[in-house]
This record gives C-alpha cells, structure tokens and sequence, in this order.
C-alpha cells in the first residue's frame, strides 16, 4: 500500500482549500490552516511573491510535508500597477469588496471609458518544506475594467472584471468558467506539473 503524499495549504479561506484540493484529484490529502492555531502571517511583502513566500516559509517551519501557499491581486496599467498587493484593502478596510470596487471605479472615471483600462489578476503560488521554498508559480489572466459593475457571481472586483475574450465580466460568467481560466488556475496548473514531476 502506498501512503498519499500530504499537502498543507497556507489559507483560512476553505473555498480555496477545496478548489485546490478537487485539482489535486486527491492525488494528496490536502489540508489548510483551518482548526489549527498557526499565527496569521502579516503580509508585510511589497510583492506577490514576498507575501506568498513569507507564509509558505513561516508555516513550513511549523508542519511537517509540503506547504502550498498563494498570493493574489488586480494590476490596473492606467494606476501603475494598483491596486496590486493591497487588492484587499484598496479603500482602507480589510476585505470590504464593495468599497474597494467603488474606490476602482472612482479612480478611473476620468479616463475615457474605452482607454487605459486594461488590467490583469495576478497570482503567485509558493512550495515550501522544512522553512525553504521549493519552487515559485505565477498565472495571469488579461481583461479590462468596466465603468460599472456587472453579475452577481464571484467576488472581490469580479463585477468590474472582464477577461480577454469575453463579452462578460467573471461575476457574469459564474464559477465553472472563472474556474477554467483564472490566475489561480493557471498557477495551479504549474504546481501539479511540478509536483507530478516530483513524484
Ligand atoms: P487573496 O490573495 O486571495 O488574499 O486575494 C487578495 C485580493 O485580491 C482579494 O481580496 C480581491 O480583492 C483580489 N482578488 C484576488 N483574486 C480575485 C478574483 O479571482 N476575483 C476578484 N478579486 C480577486
């Protein structure tokens, strides 16, 4: 009998848990910082992969195997690059989605609704063991901002959101679709192959 390889996830967020665990095919038996009393690992970084790195690092040193962990956010071309690593307090408070996309649409109401909006969802993906990184992965998906929202689906800026290729935005497009071809997915697609590699 062969024992199944473990896989720590660096999250609280269980639909990210879950996400990864069904792309895993339970090749890995996969768990996260849910029901553990790790620390919240400050993501002091000024970089993707900083942040990522930090908690892969720290929370490697405190659990035995593999430890997966991931970073994300949206680049605006027309703000240089915000609201980047502080995607998720753009407009000050921690996780508040609606003002952080009031303040995005704010912030681009002077630009001509059909210029600089382009715009890509970045993730970067950190492997870790023992407090060393293993390996790094990055996914990209390209779109442009909208000038007001649109769909109920998703969340964080998907309602402002519209990938390359589509007339619709990722909150229009629902899950399975979002799920075919987003920044995570993509970066996770790069970790199982590297994993796979490994075994
Ligand atoms: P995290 O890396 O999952 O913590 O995401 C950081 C922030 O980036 C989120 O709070 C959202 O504001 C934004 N973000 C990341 N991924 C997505 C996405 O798939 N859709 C919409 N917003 C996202």
């Amino acid at each position: 009998m062969t024992t199944q390889p473990q896989l720590f996830v660096a999250t609280r967020n269980a639909h990210k848990t879950s996400e990864i665990t069904g792309m895993l095919k339970n090749q890995y038996i996969v768990s996260d910082l849910n029901g553990t009393d790790f620390p919240v690992v400050e993501e002091t970084g000024t970089t993707f992969l900083e942040n990522a790195t930090l908690k892969a690092v720290e929370i490697s040193q405190l659990t035995e195997g593999i430890v997966l962990s991931d970073d994300s956010g949206l680049e605006v071309d027309a703000l240089h690059g915000e609201p980047g690593v502080y995607s998720s307090r753009y407009a000050g408070k921690e996780g508040d989605n609606a003002a952080n996309n009031l303040k995005l649409m704010r912030e681009l109401a002077a630009l001509p609704s059909d210029q600089k909006r382009s715009a890509r969802f970045r993730c970067v993906m950190v492997l870790a063991k023992n407090g060393a990184v293993m390996a790094s992965f990055e996914g990209v998906v390209e779109g442009v901002i909208l000038d007001t929202p649109r769909g109920g689906e998703g969340f964080g800026y998907d309602p402002l959101f519209q990938p390359e290729g589509y007339t619709e935005t990722f909150a229009e497009l629902g899950a399975e679709v979002k799920n075919s071809l987003s920044h995570r997915v993509v970066a996770l697609r790069k970790v199982i192959k590297w994993l796979e590699g490994q075994a």
